[in-house]
């Protein structure tokens, strides 16, 4: 009934749920990271931020789809700006399909709420119990404070440059900090922007070069992949859901590691599922035994890892 495709999911003969297109179905895209995101040019269902993001990122297009699928419904997905879950309906049964999502609130986005539906495929990445993470405003108290302490160095803190970069930019913001962005995150923010988010934070350009010229006291965020290009008096902090494993600040080569995660964790994957209380629930980005055992041992649901 639902089949995991090279890329992204195929619910009966219906929809394609995250992938490229299939003979006539029709395509949802639930957001624009580089994972769900179709490998062409192709007709999909999403929001327009989605399609924006996902036309400035990779050049492979999105169009709007023509709305011949009924009963289609969408729901913020928390996760990023733009990001939905989708419900519909095959044979009298409703589906609910989350994409990556996030229960959360942020300054930046509002968290997916549980709809109820009788067949749910859910992002299962944090299944396992060992995956709780601390409140999110804890965390952010946790980087202020690395920030005062150390006002005589430069920071950067490296995160996704969409999503994980915004979520802290706009607590920066609700803080009044101030801070640069690596021109990759900034081009994004001009987009979010458009669409009526205040993210302030300035454009500092291609950090690779731009690092040479930045003084003391100079707060800013980057993508991951610019951490070798740093000043000495510099403090390197990574924001990640996989920070809350120990071997993260290692890999990564920082001095600091601070778990924010925009998916759900253990327990609040649980609390979801429960609320839409299906008769079974398909899990994807996950680790398949983990899944069905935990779902069939701590709710009594009927689960498929995918
Ligand atoms: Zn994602």
């Amino acid at each position: 009934m639902i089949v995991k495709l090279k890329k992204g999911l195929k619910v009966g003969n219906s929809i394609i749920l995250d992938g490229n297109k299939e003979e006539n179905l029709p395509v949802f895209i639930s957001h624009a990271h580089e994972d769900h995101l179709p490998s062409r040019k192709t007709r999909a269902i999403s929001s327009s931020l989605t399609r924006e993001i996902a036309n400035i990122r990779k050049g492979r297009e999105l169009i709007k789809a023509d709305e011949r699928l009924q009963e289609v419904k969408v729901y913020d997905a928390g996760h990023v700006p733009g990001a939905q879950m989708i419900s519909f309906y095959i044979n009298d049964k409703k589906y609910l399909y989350t994409g990556d999502f996030s229960v959360n609130n942020t300054p930046l986005i509002n968290g997916a709420k549980p709809v109820k539906a009788d067949i749910l495929i859910v992002d299962a990445t944090y299944i396992s119990s060992e995956y709780i993470f601390p409140d999110q405003k804890e965390v952010i108290k946790e980087l202020k404070d690395i920030i005062q302490d150390n006002d005589k160095k430069i920071i950067y803190i490296f995160a996704y440059s969409f999503g994980k970069a915004q979520t802290i930019a706009s607590w920066f913001d609700k803080y009044k900090i101030e801070y640069y962005v690596d021109e990759s995150i900034y081009k994004i923010n001009k987009v979010l922007n458009k669409h009526g988010y205040k993210l302030k934070g300035k454009n500092i350009g291609d950090l690779r070069i731009t690092h040479k010229f930045l003084k003391e006291g100079s707060v800013i965020i980057a993508p991951f992949n610019k951490r070798y290009h740093v000043n000495g008096n510099s403090l390197k902090v990574g924001v990640s859901g996989w920070a809350i494993q120990p071997w993260f600040k290692y890999q990564m080569k920082l001095d600091f590691a601070l778990p924010i995660s925009d998916h759900a964790d253990h327990r609040e994957l649980l609390k979801f599922i429960e609320k839409v209380d299906p008769l079974i629930v398909f899990g994807f980005q996950t680790n398949k035994k983990v899944f069905e055992e935990t779902i069939k041992k701590e709710l009594g649901i009927y689960a498929v890892g995918l």
